[in-house]
């Protein structure tokens, strides 16, 4: 179980995440969605540990993440961020990338890395033939995919995707999503997924988090409809992307 605890971040003047408590479940799917600048990016970065929260504490199993134990907790939660073509090295190939993980953290022989490298390719529906391939040559769905198999190459309990499907047109947003919900089923494994697209919130999620100005404003367990949400602000949310969804078929 990954949490946080009365985290709080500032910029300066700015408080980007502002006394957050959030608890991410084993096994399950979290979804936090909110307004571009709700500072949601900012707790995906503390929850993952590549920054420090200025107050509060971020718990792994019940244990404080402190300087001890940041690199087992970097192995087992996983970022997998919004553009897929800058967190990945555009000179490598596909295999290398999938194959320092193998190598770095888990410490797998070669034939065995091999292995590994077809399977995980095997699960996020990456064409093999394309393992030689450098990165640059491949399409955004395949970065996209491979960057998802390099988070489930360290063999993580979470992983959180900052609005990783943002920029991928709908029909393969949903087979991503739908490859994701297959993965959760065969994995014990946890996605946190943020998003501002609330369609993908709702297939996805066992939990949601509504987020505006640093704060969590409310939370839905078990969603069944955007109905269930009370506060004004998320029922706001539901209107805007109605409205959009609208717009879109005129
Ligand atoms: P979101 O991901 O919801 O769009 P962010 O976490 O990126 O929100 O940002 C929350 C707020 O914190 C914004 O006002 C943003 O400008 C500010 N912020 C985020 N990261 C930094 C940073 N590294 N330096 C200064 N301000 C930042
Ligand atoms: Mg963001």
């Amino acid at each position: 179980m990954l949490k946080a605890e009365n985290i709080t971040k500032r910029y300066g003047f700015q408080t980007a995440v502002d006394d957050i408590s959030i608890t991410i479940s084993d096994d399950s799917v979290t979804v936090i969605v909110g307004e571009s600048g709700s500072g949601k990016s900012t707790l995906a970065r503390m929850l993952s540990y590549i920054e420090r929260p200025d107050t509060g504490r971020i718990l792994l199993d019940g244990t404080s993440i402190g300087r001890r134990t940041a690199k087992a907790t970097r192995r087992n939660v996983q970022l997998v961020m919004q553009d897929a073509a800058s967190s990945l090295d555009p000179h490598q190939t596909a295999e290398q990338v999938l194959d320092e993980p193998l190598k770095l953290l888990l410490k797998m022989g070669r034939p065995q890395r091999r292995e590994r490298i077809s399977e995980l390719t095997d699960m996020v529906h990456f064409p093999r033939d394309r393992l030689k391939n450098k990165v640059s040559e491949l399409s955004g769905g395949q970065q996209k995919r491979l960057c998802i198999a390099r988070a489930l190459a360290a063999e993580p309990q979470h992983i959180i995707f900052d609005e990783s499907f943002s920029g991928l047109d709908v029909t393969l947003r949903k087979q991503i999503l739908s490859m994701l919900k297959e993965l959760r089923k065969k994995l014990h494994i946890s996605f946190l997924i943020i998003t501002h697209d609330l369609d993908t919130a709702m297939y996805m999620a066992d939990r949601i988090y509504v987020m505006r100005f640093g704060k969590v404003i409310e939370t839905l367990e078990r969603p069944t409809s955007f109905l269930d949400l009370k506060e004004d602000y998320s029922k706001e949310l539901v209107k805007a992307a109605e409205y959009k969804r609208q717009a879109l078929y005129i």
